[in-house]
């Protein structure tokens, strides 16, 4: 169920990868094929293609290759093993259209504003939202303006046109017939992106493609509905996905609450068993994943193709005494899986903490091309090759924004933000003025649940992070002023798709 919490504030940003320096730069020390060595042509970078995978609310740990031990995820474990496989990414916010948008665009979501929150809540019918400021250059901007052609498939919901997603792309397809809807009654179907690959294997291309499988309410198809679940499980849960969907009518707010309606949150098998039917879940995007490579291998574009696949935010599972995600920033809400594999380029685990900001600024330099010099995230190329840089990462989520009825410019009303170092984690909720911090040493509470920031002896650790904060908040309140933003007012269909995933009410 979504949490309505009444808190706070936030921001962010990180080394900027300056335009122009970063293609073809000889980086770092290069191993045979490495995208910066002689191996690997600047011409032949040029005509790779670059596909981008979301698959929405996917946890790492909920995947094999991130320490899952059932079965969840054979396609993408294969895949990481051909792949760079990043251990702990991060999102920069909680939720799903500004953590896309981080992606799009490498600014943080207090630079880009597209959220999933309304502007000026009290006065709206509708839940009005800001669009991309056209200042903005999006990575569909860049790879299309290199040449490729551009499409994206996406679910709806919060990553729709109407935000700005549909920024550079050729073909921005949220028809809900693609099926990419995935928590609705139909299932992924991959028609429509199988076409387009086939219809432009012989150019190079960008493709996004985003689905929402995992996202709740967890009712995995067969036979992914029992694969995982205690088949002694006695309690109410629905997991019969044609039944249940054939019994809500299409009144997608009421089957949100439905489902949420069977579960006795206070009841550890409850929650166990959400936990199943969200790994069949996973089992579900899993297969889907399998039939998008499929389709690249078969139009024979699959070897020269920069992959990357990731998720936008995790999920919870009562660790901090909620499900879903809400916007806040806990370990099980941002660490993501990301993977990218790249064309000649060997196999690595890297253990280096990383950002989905990070994921432009290194397809860009990795198929030879000049990101805006805006880019708030840093090209992760040098970590390829074995590479370590230790660095703070940044969330935020704006929880709400202030609009000025004169002006119609908006201020931040309520935010959550974090900082993560190596090993301490800090999170500041701001609202209406007020701050309350948490802290948190991974070292020996890697779950976040002991909250040291009232601790003397964690004074000094706490000091280093505000300032990382606030030097961090500085240099994006800097750049917003950049990318101011349009105010929209969704469609009704718009609204309809974020009442099918419980965020309107
Ligand atoms: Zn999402």
């Amino acid at each position: 169920m979504k949490r309505v919490r009444a808190w706070v504030l936030a921001l962010a940003c990180a080394a900027c990868a300056p335009e122009g320096s970063a293609p073809d730069s000889p980086g770092t020390p290069s191993t045979p094929g490495s995208p910066g060595s002689p191996g690997t042509k600047r011409a032949e970078r040029g005509r790779w293609n670059v596909v981008v995978i979301s698959i929405d609310t996917l946890r790492a740990d909920a995947l094999g290759a991130y320490g899952q031990e059932l079965p969840t995820s054979p396609c993408f474990d294969a895949l990481a093993r051909e792949s760079i496989l990043f251990e702990r990414a991060l999102s920069q916010a909680g939720v799903t259209a500004p953590s896309h948008m981080s992606l799009m665009t490498s600014l943080y979501p207090t630079v880009h504003r597209v959220a999933n929150v309304e502007a000026g809540a009290q006065s709206a019918e509708r839940a009005r939202r800001v669009r991309l400021s056209d200042h903005a250059r999006t990575l569909a901007d860049v790879l299309g303006a290199s040449g490729r052609r551009t499409a994206a498939f996406v679910g709806r919901g919060n990553v729709i046109g109407e935000l700005g997603f549909d920024r550079g792309f050729e073909l921005f397809d949220q028809d809900r017939a693609n099926g990419m809807n995935g928590n609705r009654e139909e299932l992924f179907d991959a028609t429509r992106v199988e076409r387009w690959i086939g219809e432009h294997a012989h150019e190079p291309f960008f493709l996004f493609v985003h689905t929402y499988i995992p996202h709740g309410p967890y009712l995995p198809p067969p036979p992914w509905d029992r694969a995982f679940v205690d088949p002694e499980y006695r309690g109410t849960i629905p997991s019969n996905r044609a039944a249940f969907y054939a019994g809500v009518g299409g009144d997608y707010a009421r089957e949100w609450r439905s489902y949420w309606s069977h579960v006795r949150r206070d009841d550890p098998a409850d929650v166990e068993h959400l936990r199943r039917l969200y790994w069949g879940e996973t089992r579900h995007a899993d297969d889907a994943l399998a039939r998008l490579l499929a389709a690249l291998r078969a139009a024979g574009v699959y070897e020269r193709t920069l992959l990357v696949v990731l998720s936008d935010h995790g999920e919870e599972f009562q660790e901090h005494g909620a499900f879903e995600h809400d916007g806040d920033l806990y370990e099980e809400h941002v660490r993501v899986p990301l993977v990218l594999r790249v064309p000649g380029h060997a196999a690595r685990r890297v253990a280096t903490p990383v950002g989905l900001i990070d994921v432009m600024p290194t397809v860009c330099e990795l198929v030879g091309v000049a990101g805006p010099k805006e880019m708030q995230g840093g090209s992760l190329v040098p970590l390829l090759d074995g590479g370590a840089e230790a660095r703070a990462t940044f969330g935020e989520t704006v929880l709400a924004w202030r609009v000025d009825p004169a002006s119609g410019s908006r201020s931040i009303l309520a935010s959550v933000q974090s900082v993560r170092t190596d090993s301490w984690t800090l999170i500041a909720r701001k609202s209406a003025g007020n701050t309350i911090e948490e802290l948190y040493d991974r070292r020996s509470d890697p779950g976040e649940q002991r909250d040291l920031a009232r601790a003397p002896e964690s004074a000094a650790a706490l000091g280093k992070l505000r300032a990382a904060l606030a030097a961090h908040d500085a240099r994006c309140a800097e750049l917003a002023r950049r990318f101011e933003g349009s105010e929209i007012e969704l469609s009704e269909q718009a609204n309809e798709d974020l009442r099918a995933l419980g965020y309107v009410k």
